[in-house]
């Protein structure tokens, strides 16, 4: 583990970097634009802690912003086509604007056949950077402004030495009461139809101390929500147990809440499950991905538990934490998944009774085991399951919903949405429209008047 943590000495060469080329980019707007998961947020958010270290002054308006990058996403095809529209958009304000700098970074860059297209077909993309490379950008910084050439900072190592954990570099957090904690990084389980391990290397841990400093001082300094992060939390191996830690980040007193994401079911442990019920900071939600009903399919994922160990953890979770939600994530589509297949997940959604299901419909990932399996579904078939998914799921959602009615939740207001409605979240992360103004980042509590399956809607009763 220790060959992969970033020195003191790199990092404060990088702190050095920045100092010298602060000169040359002070004022200079920068803007990130962000795809994907949790992951690429909390990563978009060191990336501006650095630049800003740099000189830069961020905004959220590409339109105002001299450099632009593009943190990607690889997980399905959809988000890269996505990414690569984005930076599409840039073509003619390149031309026109030979001081504008555009980078790509995240999963997509860290793919040898994307950087390709990317050269080949996106010339006005200026430099790209690796999953692994974050700490370095004031170095990034820096060639880029002596830079006659495009270029990139890439590490092509094997999956095993792929990877670093870095400390001591900003953050720059978009939000001034929820956040997000990087735990681990990384990934060994190859589930065959994934891109992460390939894109983010070994699963790696930081240490707990590094994490919990990084929470308290958070909690100290007023936020509200932490989100512990991992590709697959639950194998966290930085001094204590995933639990352990849970635990201990819930635990510097004051209201706040705790949550964590993903936890994988071949190691949501009890203990895991004991926490959430007991230290009252952590969130009582659990996202426990499923994938698939049908043991043959879970064995071609390459999952490692089977449909009746998963029923048995989901009730362990729902027997021992009373009010709490139950989401998931399913693929449908797999190579090889059969009708009587997906009626297996079906019924595994039925008899579960899951609070929100992400379906995805499964795409190919070149490089993964998956994408050279033999029957790969027709895309008919996989949209009218993922509508069948979505049907059942919606009329399960709603009642589960229908049982809050009448309840008081406690909810971390967001204050007013993009739609002019008051809005926050409850320990379930369900989200709850209020009808009073309730400054974002403060708990109120609300009864709740109406449910649909998405979400409620309440009063303010204090
Ligand atoms: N580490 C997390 C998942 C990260 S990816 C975990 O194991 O739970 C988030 C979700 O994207 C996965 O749970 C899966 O449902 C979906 N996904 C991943 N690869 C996919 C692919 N090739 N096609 C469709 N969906 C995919
Ligand atoms: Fe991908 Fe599986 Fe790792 Fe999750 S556990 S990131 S789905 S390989």
């Amino acid at each position: 583990m220790s060959g992969c943590v970033v020195p003191e000495s790199e990092i404060a060469r990088q702190y050095s970097i920045a100092e010298s080329v602060r000169p040359m980019v002070a004022g200079t707007k920068a803007c990130i634009i962000t795809f994907g998961c949790q992951q690429n947020e909390a990563d978009s958010e060191r990336i501006a802690g650095a630049l800003r270290l740099c000189g830069y002054e961020m905004t959220e308006s590409p339109d105002e912003a001299k450099l632009i990058i593009i943190n990607t996403c690889a997980v399905r095809e959809h988000a890269e086509i996505r990414a690569l529209s984005e930076a599409g958009q840039f073509k003619n304000r390149k031309e026109r604007e030979r001081d504008l700098k555009i980078g790509l970074c995240g999963c997509m860059a860290q793919q040898a056949h994307r950087r390709e297209q990317i050269y080949k077909s996106y010339p006005y993309v200026d430099f790209v950077f690796g999953t692994d490379m974050h700490h370095r950008v004031p170095e990034i910084i820096k060639t880029m402004l002596g830079a006659k050439k495009r270029f990139s900072f890439i590490s092509e190592k094997p999956h095993g030495e792929f990877g670093v954990v870095s400390e001591g570099m900003p953050v720059l957090r978009e939000s001034g009461y929820r956040a997000w904690v990087s735990a681990m990084y990384g990934c060994d389980n190859f589930c065959t139809y994934c891109v992460v391990p390939h894109a983010r290397g070994h699963e790696r841990s930081r240490a707990k101390e590094d994490v919990l400093y990084e929470a308290k001082s958070l909690v100290e300094s007023g936020y509200k929500d932490i989100t512990l992060l991992g590709q697959n939390v639950n194998s966290y191996k930085g001094g204590c147990s995933f639990a352990e830690l849970l635990d201990a980040a819930a635990s510097f007193g004051g209201e706040y809440r705790v949550r964590f994401m993903t936890s994988h079911p071949k190691d949501a442990s009890s203990e895991l499950v004991d926490v959430i019920a007991h230290n009252p900071n952590v969130a009582h939600h659990f996202h426990l991905p499923v994938q698939s009903g049908a043991d043959r399919v879970l064995k071609l994922m390459n999952r490692r538990y089977t449909r009746a160990q998963y029923v048995e953890k989901a009730r362990e979770i729902k027997e021992k934490i009373k009010d709490v939600s139950l989401t998931t994530d399913i693929i449908c589509g797999f190579p090889g998944e059969t009708d009587a297949d997906f009626e297996q997940t079906l019924s595994l959604v039925r008899e579960i009774g899951f609070d929100m299901i992400f379906t995805f419909i499964y795409s190919p990932r070149p490089g993964t085991a998956a994408a050279k399996m033999e029957g790969q579904t027709p895309r008919a078939v996989s949209n009218a399951r993922f509508a069948a998914l979505s049907e059942a799921e919606n009329a399960i959602a709603q009642s589960i919903n229908d049982k809050y009615l009448g309840k008081t939740l406690r909810v971390l207001s967001d204050g007013m949405n993009k739609n002019g409605v008051y809005a926050g979240r409850s320990t379930q992360n369900k989200i709850v429209t209020f009808d009073k103004p309730v400054p974002a980042g403060e708990f109120t509590n609300v009864k709740i008047i109406t449910a649909g399956g998405y979400a409620l809607s309440g009063e303010v009763t204090e």
